[in-house]
């Protein structure tokens, strides 16, 4: 497996529109597209950070693992993606290391690229998501 870099921060939002303001407005980052992705029932805004990206997360239906996350936890940090050069090869080997994953199988993440989440059990709080990007 070959992480090759933090490819974004995510964040859970109760409303990317008021909270957008503060990372595009207040710090300047640019943020070029709004993408809602059905499958996993969220609204995603990406801001540009240099080579990383901060996304904010917002629920599209109150069943939405945002949702649920907001309600238990509040608003914040949701999760960190690490970018991967091959999710399939990667998934395989936290698999035969008995690392416990969400998502068995890669899934569509925003903008074309293919995720995959890491149980926070298995990280130690942490909820990780793998993303490749072709
Ligand atoms: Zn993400």
């Amino acid at each position: 497996m070959k992480i090759l870099e933090i490819d974004h921060i995510g964040i859970a939002t109760k409303s990317i529109d008021q909270s957008a303001p503060f990372w595009n407005a207040d710090l300047g980052l640019p943020a070029p597209e709004k993408e809602t992705v059905a499958e996993q029932k969220v609204t995603t805004l990406l801001l540009l950070a240099g080579g990383s990206e901060i996304e904010l997360l917002e629920a599209t239906a109150p069943e939405s693992a945002i949702a649920k996350f907001i309600t238990n936890r509040g608003e914040g940090m949701h999760h960190i993606a690490l970018r991967v050069e091959n999710i399939e090869d990667a998934l395989r080997e936290l698999r035969d290391k008995g690392i416990r994953l969400i998502d068995e199988k890669p899934r569509k993440g925003a903008r074309e690229s293919t995720v995959a989440f890491i149980h926070p059990q298995s990280t130690h709080g942490v909820l990780v998501e793998l993303v490749q990007r072709d």
